[in-house]
């Protein structure tokens, strides 16, 4: 196993993984520091931290440059959210292009591992089904996801770019969908939206036909993966994917939120968002064999885990504030 040193940056640390993240980090006994703009993260994620000797906040946007001492870094700053990174396109394909371009120089100065969280949407809509990471995607470049699929496209170039230099010790992880507690309740994903509805007695928002798949992996599982992969072999700089292979339909998602919280809600059609995948499910022979990894909480512990998270929030601290959903200005 690997040895990524004791100073760990993780960016985008007050969102939904990236505080999960912080917590393992701290507990293994990492010095941990989160850098996070809160564009679409919350205070609230990491103020159990906050205090602990060993781990520390700066409020920052990594479109603009750094310059920190570390031995590793996580970056895992972007909005990963539709109704997110649409808001605001240009700062959302920025945070890709620029921020990792930032962090590889980070790196370089310290000689530090630098982990990327890339995703599955650099597949696309995908015509091929599972996706293995040798599959080159099928991805609309002028669309309303293409600020966030082609910037993770362009951030793996520059990364493969500079791993074939020798440069910086690289390690980059397509995500698939994953959920679990601290989801922003807002975010429009589907799996905060049906609870949220379910739990409030709304209308489940079914866009489309509902007929569309995704694999829904939980966040323990990912986080697992992604410290096995930093601590993985030097010879594996990635892509690795990384979700759960059990596919299913968004009704089938619809019906399970629905049962779970004994909700009596009502599925309601709307359409089908632009460029919308029409399927999605991983393969994840290669982090199987490479890593040993695999997820083993399944779709009704996670949500479970995850309804007991939202039935405890206040609703109330979460509503977006206006100027979030108008998005930052163009230009900092
Ligand atoms: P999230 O929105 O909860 O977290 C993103 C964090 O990054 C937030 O705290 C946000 O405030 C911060 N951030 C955004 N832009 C920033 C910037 N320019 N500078 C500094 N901080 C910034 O999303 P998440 O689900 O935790 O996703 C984390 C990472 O994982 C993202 O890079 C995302 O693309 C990737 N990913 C997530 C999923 C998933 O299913 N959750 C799937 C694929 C990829
Ligand atoms: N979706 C839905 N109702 C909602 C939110 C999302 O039917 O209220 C659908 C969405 O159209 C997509 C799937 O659920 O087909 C997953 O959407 P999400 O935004 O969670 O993730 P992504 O599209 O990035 O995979």
């Amino acid at each position: 196993m690997a040895d990524i040193g004791h100073r760990v940056l993780v960016t985008g640390g007050a969102g939904f993984l990236g505080s999960h993240l912080c917590d393992a980090l701290v507990d293994r006994g990492h010095e941990v520091t989160c850098v996070d703009n809160f564009l679409t993260g919350h205070r609230q994620h990491v103020a159990h931290l906050e205090g602990h000797d060993r781990f520390s906040i700066i409020e920052h946007d990594i479109i603009e440059p750094i310059d920190l001492s570390v031995d590793a870094i996580f970056n895992l700053a972007c909005p990963a959210a539709p109704g997110h990174y649409q808001a605001d396109p240009i700062h959302t394909w920025k945070t890709s292009v620029f921020g990792i371009s930032n962090m590889v120089e980070l790196a370089r100065r310290n000689g530090a591992t630098l982990f990327h969280s890339s995703t599955s949407e650099v597949y696309g809509d995908p015509d091929v089904s599972p996706q293995p990471e040798s599959y080159r995607g099928h991805v609309n470049p002028i669309g309303p996801r293409a600020c966030y699929d082609e910037g993770k496209r362009a951030a793996e170039t520059l990364l493969f770019d500079v791993h074939r230099r020798g440069d910086v010790r690289i390690k980059v992880v397509r995500i698939f969908n994953t959920y679990g507690p601290r989801m922003h309740p807002y975010d429009g994903r589907v799996v905060s939206n049906f609870i949220r509805q379910a739990l409030a007695e709304e209308d489940i928002t079914i866009f489309g036909d509902g007929t569309q798949t995704r694999s829904f992996c939980y966040v323990d599982d990912l986080i697992d993966g992604f410290l096995r992969m930093m601590e993985g072999p030097d010879d594996l700089p990635g892509p690795v994917n990384m979700g759960n292979p059990e596919e299913r339909t968004i009704l089938d998602l619809a019906e399970r939120v629905l049962a779970l919280v004994g909700s009596s809600s009502k599925l309601v059609k709307r359409p089908l968002p632009p460029d919308d995948p029409l399927q999605r499910r991983p393969d994840i022979s290669l982090a199987r064999e490479r890593l040993g990894w695999s997820p083993s909480v399944g779709i009704e512990e996670g949500l479970q885990q995850t309804l007991e998270a939202f039935r405890g929030l206040d609703l109330d601290e979460w509503t977006p504030p206006t100027e979030y959903w108008q998005g930052p200005p163009l230009e900092a």
